[in-house]
Order: C-alpha cells, then sequence, then structure tokens
C-alpha cells in the first residue's frame, strides 16, 4: 500500500503498535514466572491488564478513523522480545534477573513511549481529537510504567542485586 499522506502514515502505525501490544500480551506472563519478586510480578501482571485495554482502546481508534483493526508485524518489539527471551534462559542469581527483567521491559516501554509519541504527534496535526484523547492516555500508562520499573529498580532490586 502506497502511503499518500500523514493519515496513511498514521494508520502505518498504528498497525504496528496493535501488533506490538499483542506481542507484550504473551510476553508478560512468561516475565511474572521469570521473576521472584513479588513487587515485580505484580508490576508485571498490572502491565497485562493495562495492556489489554490498551489494545481494546486501538480497536476504538481504528473504527474512529473507519479502518478495520488488523496489525503488521512490529519487528522491532519482536526483537526485543527476543533479546528478553534469551535473558530469561540465561542462569543468574535472582535478583540480577530481576534486574534484567526490568532492563527488558523498559525497552518495551520505551519503544512504546516512542510509537505512541508519534501517533499522538500525528493525530493531533490531523484534528483528531477523540483518537488524541484515547491515544494519549495509553501514551501516559507507558511513561507511568517506565517511571515505576525505574523505581523498583533503584529502590530495592538493584540493591540486592549489587550484592
Ligand atoms: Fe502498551
Ligand atoms: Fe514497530
Ligand atoms: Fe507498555
Amino acid at each position: 500500500m502506497k502511503l499518500n499522506n500523514l493519515n496513511d502514515l498514521l494508520i502505518h502505525e498504528l498497525k504496528d503498535i496493535y501488533n506490538a501490544e499483542q506481542q507484550i500480551t504473551k510476553a508478560l506472563p512468561k516475565m511474572m514466572k521469570a521473576t521472584s519478586s513479588n513487587q515485580l510480578k505484580k508490576a508485571f501482571e498490572d502491565h497485562l491488564k493495562v495492556t489489554e485495554q490498551q489494545i481494546e482502546r486501538l480497536e476504538k481508534v481504528f473504527e474512529l478513523m473507519g479502518e478495520k483493526a488488523k496489525g503488521e508485524k512490529c519487528k522491532a518489539m519482536e526483537g526485543i522480545i527476543r533479546e528478553a527471551e534469551s535473558m530469561m534462559e540465561e542462569k543468574a542469581d535472582a535478583s540480577v534477573m530481576d534486574a534484567a527483567l526490568i532492563a527488558s521491559a523498559q525497552r518495551v516501554e520505551h519503544y512504546e513511549i516512542a510509537a505512541y509519541g508519534t501517533v499522538c504527534t500525528y493525530a493531533k496535526q490531523l484534528g483528531m481529537n477523540d483518537v488524541l484523547k484515547l491515544l494519549l492516555r495509553t501514551l501516559d500508562e507507558e511513561k507511568k510504567t517506565d517511571e515505576l520499573l525505574t523505581t523498583i529498580a533503584e529502590s530495592s532490586v538493584n540493591i540486592k542485586a549489587e550484592r
């Protein structure tokens, strides 16, 4: 499909994120199993629920744009998740593994922050206020999750991993 304008590019980007979010829903349960920190496990569990809502929100966005909700393989997310999976196969002390899980999870969140930041900018440019509102909510959730992961790392996991 030829991309003729910013609207086409927005749809293209949304399909990428839609697929990325679906990949994340499959990765988070594995990360929940790999952690031995209850705090981190809860953070992953909560973010899984949030991610499911984000997928529904994207479906609403597609509907508002008169497009059918369809993903397109996000190869970047596939790569980030593959790295996380190979890290989970390493032998590591429990708290070191937790630190590594946070590192992987933050790569996921940073990709999402970049992606949602871009689609928010496009939606704003295109005057799509309802779409923008939905995407801003998700962007905010991704940022909050990233901040929470930093807090867990700095206040507990990294300290335990240091020993
Ligand atoms: Fe997400
Ligand atoms: Fe992508
Ligand atoms: Fe996320």
